[in-house]
């Protein structure tokens, strides 16, 4: 749909209730109202989560749709160029792209080394702008915006006028057979659980997200806009073991034995990038309790979690030691001066770290090793529960009432026009039983896509 105006393009995309779809949950349609010149839209297809494969999927297979909508926002914002980003060994996704991509002049891919962190829009924006996004600053400083694939694919449909009913998840780890699915928003993981065969283990963490910056989750939690993957471990696993720890006993643990190495610093993507990010400063900052001026540096981190995961000879987590600080700044109010930002350091190419070794260190080969299957078929559920804020900002007000039959694409919350947030719409067909801070629907989904 070449030539749509940026307006009808925000309306539709805010109209289907599209949200980043690779966890930020940002709403898409506020990224592109801006008075900022937009010069690249990026789409980051870096899935640099070890075991995820949602965008390498949508990517190999339906990439005429990923490349039309990209090409209707590039025209409809003025951009000069788009770009998919994705990394060199997503072969499938690669030639698939490759094939399409010949006939958009505007486009182009953008292949990206085999490392983690890859995805974190500060890092992409540098690897394909050339700029650094000042510290504490968006990609739109660099004059670019950056889109999940599965967002896009999301704003394909969304120009047709189909809203976001469904969520692509990869469930992996210890399941009888992995696989990435599309299922409706609102049912419970259990149910994902079950469509991947079971857990091989009687005893599991779960963990939603991917294994490096997941987070852990109860069977009971609710597949949303957000969801990206599950991860399913044996509590005896390592990794587990690291999702478990207890935040003060890691801060004893770190006044006990952290010997200031500097290796997480050496080895923080950020800092690399030439952040004022030193995450062993912080760590001796808040190990002595010190109120320093040290600390504010915690809101520069992006949980990628290469500082415990890989660097620390000791695991110890300066992630966990920022996510504490920065919440307890943004509860405080804090607003951080300009921050004095460095050029990206010398040693950064050498510094990053290749995802194998990330996967190696995580214990991750044998899940690694096992390949996933892909199901879209539509499942029956019985229930859906459609938490109402599945995305940054407010919740949506309820259009609906208790006893309201609806269809699967049926508006059930609206957002307002200048409200920060996401409308939200029926994954499933069926009776509204409850309406609260979530919205329960009963009874089977219709066959049939979107
Ligand atoms: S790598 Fe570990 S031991 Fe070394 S400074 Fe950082 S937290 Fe301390
Ligand atoms: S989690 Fe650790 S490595 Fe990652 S940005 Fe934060 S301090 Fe740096």
């Amino acid at each position: 749909m070449p030539g749509m105006p940026l307006d009808e393009l925000i309306e539709k995309i805010a109209a289907a209730g599209v949200v980043g779809a690779g966890g930020g949950g940002f709403p898409t349609a506020f990224k592109l109202k801006t008075k900022t010149p937009i010069a690249t839209i990026i789409i980051n297809g870096a899935e640099c989560e070890p075991l995820l494969q949602v965008d390498q999927e949508l990517m190999a297979r339906y990439p005429g749709e990923l490349l039309a909508a990209l090409a209707t926002l590039v025209r409809g914002t003025g951009a000069q160029t788009g770009v998919i980003a994705l990394k060199e060994k997503y072969h499938n996704a690669q030639a698939a792209l490759a094939g399409a991509i010949k006939t958009y002049p505007d486009l182009q891919l953008h292949l990206l080394p085999d490392v983690y962190p890859m995805g974190d829009e500060h890092l992409l924006t540098y690897s394909i702008t050339g700029q650094v996004i000042p510290p504490g600053g968006l990609p739109l400083h660099a004059g670019a915006v950056v889109l999940n694939v599965e967002t896009l694919y999301n704003l394909h449909h969304a120009l047709a006028g189909q809203p976001v009913t469904h969520k692509y998840v990869t469930i992996t780890g210890a399941v009888r057979r992995p696989l990435t699915a599309r299922v409706p928003l609102g049912i419970p993981v259990a149910e994902l659980l079950t469509l991947a065969g079971g857990p091989l283990r009687e005893d599991y963490l779960l963990i939603a997200g991917g294994p490096c910056m997941g987070k852990p989750v109860s069977s009971n939690a609710l597949i949303t806009k957000t969801t990206k993957g599950i991860i399913v471990l044996p509590l005896d696993h390592p990794l587990a073991a690291t999702y478990r720890r207890d935040l003060n006993q890691e801060l004893k643990l770190a006044l006990k034995v952290c010997c200031q190495c500097q290796q997480c610093t050496d080895f923080c993507p950020r800092h690399l990038l030439g952040r004022p990010l030193e995450p062993h400063r912080v760590m001796r900052a808040a190990t002595y309790g010190l109120a320093d001026v040290t600390l504010p540096q915690a809101l520069l981190c992006s949980e990628c979690g290469l500082c415990d995961l890989y660097a620390c000879p000791f695991n110890l987590s300066p992630r966990q030691v920022n996510r504490k600080i920065k919440a307890e700044l943004q509860q405080q109010g804090f607003k951080p001066g300009p921050w004095q930002a460095t050029n990206p350091s010398p040693f950064r190419a050498g510094r990053q770290v290749p995802t194998k070794s990330i996967i190696s260190r995580l214990g991750l080969k044998e899940y690694y090793a096992r390949p996933v299957a892909f199901q879209e078929e539509e499942i029956n559920v019985q229930e859906v529960r459609l938490p109402l804020k599945q995305s940054a900002g407010a919740a949506p007000v309820p259009v609906v009432k208790a006893g309201d039959r609806v269809q699967a694409g049926d508006l059930l919350a609206l957002i307002g026009e200048n409200t920060l947030g996401a409308s939200l719409h029926a994954s499933s067909s069926g009776t509204v039983v409850a309406v609260n801070d979530s919205i329960i629907i009963k009874e089977g989904a219709i066959r049939g896509e979107r």
